[in-house]
């Protein structure tokens, strides 16, 4: 695949084709009444959250999308993304009357929230738009980040949002805070103290709430009993893992990105010579270094100092000396053939090596959903379906 000359210093390439792969392999391993949510937030976790909601929005299981902020729902909007939109988060008031007319269904748990939605509804109203808050109410049963309380107190929070004018209950759903690990005592007692509460609120509202989900990708891969209405994907839409501890041969991944650069510079250095801020990396005998164009301001972690590796002529090549804003040194004195303007994988396959996000993510310190947020603006993303490049997006173009 050839790039065009302005993405010679880095890109990402994001291959479709493997997100949709991943999509259909966590389907299957789905009850056939639950649909995906594909959660997209941090530009979707780095990869680029419009190409990736246009690619999935078609699916007939794709329920829609979550986002954690008000402006990166407005966005997808903006680009006519028209599936459910769901905010993970608490959204502060000043964006509910935009939230209500776009239709974007708002996470309430606060008191506050609910009154303050329903002003928003009947201003619109008396500006002639009658739309009501559609909102799904979120129920902490451990996690305790933010929701009501699976119990009594929690059952009066969901009265009061079944009572109050303008607000529609139209889901519910928790969040689950160790369903990556082996021992599922603790996710399965949280998916325990969710059930009871949905019981709860049937047995003395009468009541169902249409849209119940509490899956995350950990729960999608290991955890068939808490498919419910929805589920939410995110790390493995993008083909990368939970955690260590998550089985890989249930749901087949696919990694969707892939991140290259080019080598600019190659030199000698002798003994004793130091290589980079700090000096840090000092030969130990006369060898070949071959400068990358990319740095810590792209996402390429400064944590991969002396630590990481690279991909050369399908050989690894470890990152030697401080990695600097937009440059690092690799040494290349093992790879004879690696020449000025050669092709360098920093997170990718060449041959038969590989280097994956959760490598860089543990060499750094960082983690796989924190080194793919990371990766930067400057970073063009290229994005391929078939091989062929279907759209590319970088700091100059809109998308
Ligand atoms: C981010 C998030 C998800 C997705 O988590 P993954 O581990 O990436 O699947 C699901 N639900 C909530 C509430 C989230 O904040």
């Amino acid at each position: 695949m050839n790039v065009k000359e302005e993405y010679l210093r880095v890109y990402a390439r994001i291959d479709l084709d493997a997100l949709r792969k991943n999509m259909e392999h966590m389907k299957e391993n789905l009850s056939t009444k639950t649909r995906i949510l594909g959660v997209i937030k941090t530009d979707g976790y780095g990869h680029g959250a419009i190409p990736i909601a246009k690619e999935l929005e078609p699916l007939e299981y794709v329920y829609g999308f979550a986002t954690a902020t008000a402006e990166e729902a407005f966005i997808l909007r903006d680009k006519g993304i028209n599936k459910p939109i769901l905010i993970l988060g608490y959204t502060f008031p000043y964006s509910y009357e935009r939230l209500i007319r776009e239709e974007v269904r708002i996470c309430v748990f606060r008191e506050d929230t609910l009154a303050q939605l329903s002003k928003a509804v009947s201003d619109l109203s008396m500006n002639g738009i009658i739309k009501k808050a559609k909102v799904h109410i979120k129920v902490d049963t451990g996690m305790n980040r933010i929701g009501v309380s699976a119990d009594l107190k929690g059952l009066a929070f969901v009265e009061k949002a079944f009572e109050t004018d303008g607000v529609e209950v139209e889901g519910i759903f928790t969040h689950f805070a160790r369903a990556d690990e082996i021992d599922k005592k603790a996710v399965e007692g949280q998916l325990k103290a969710f059930w009871d509460f949905l019981a709860l609120i049937k047995e003395r509202t009468g009541r169902e709430i249409p849209v119940k989900h509490c899956s995350n990708s950990a729960g999608i891969v290991e955890m068939p009993e808490a498919n419910m209405d929805v589920v939410r994907a995110g790390i493995t839409l993008y083909g990368l893992w939970p955690s260590d501890q998550v089985r890989k041969d249930i749901v087949p991944l696919t990694p969707v990105l892939s991140l290259y650069s080019h080598i600019v510079y190659i030199k000698e250095i002798g003994e004793g010579a130091q290589v980079s801020y700090g000096g840090t990396y000092i030969a130990k005998h006369k060898m070949r270094v071959a400068t990358i164009p990319v740095g810590y301001g792209d996402g390429y972690a400064r944590g991969l100092s002396n630590k990481g590796w690279v991909l050369v002529h399908g050989k690894r090549a470890p990152v030697i000396g401080r990695v600097c804003m937009d440059q690092f040194m690799i040494d290349v004195t093992k790879i004879p053939e690696a020449a000025q303007g050669d092709k360098v994988t920093l997170i990718g396959r060449d041959g038969e090596e590989m280097i994956t996000m959760e490598e860089l993510g543990e060499l750094s310190g960082r983690f796989n959903y924190e080194f793919a947020c990371g990766l930067g603006k400057r970073v063009p993303r290229v994005y391929t379906k078939g091989g062929q490049i279907l759209w590319t997006k970088d700091e100059t173009t809109d998308f």
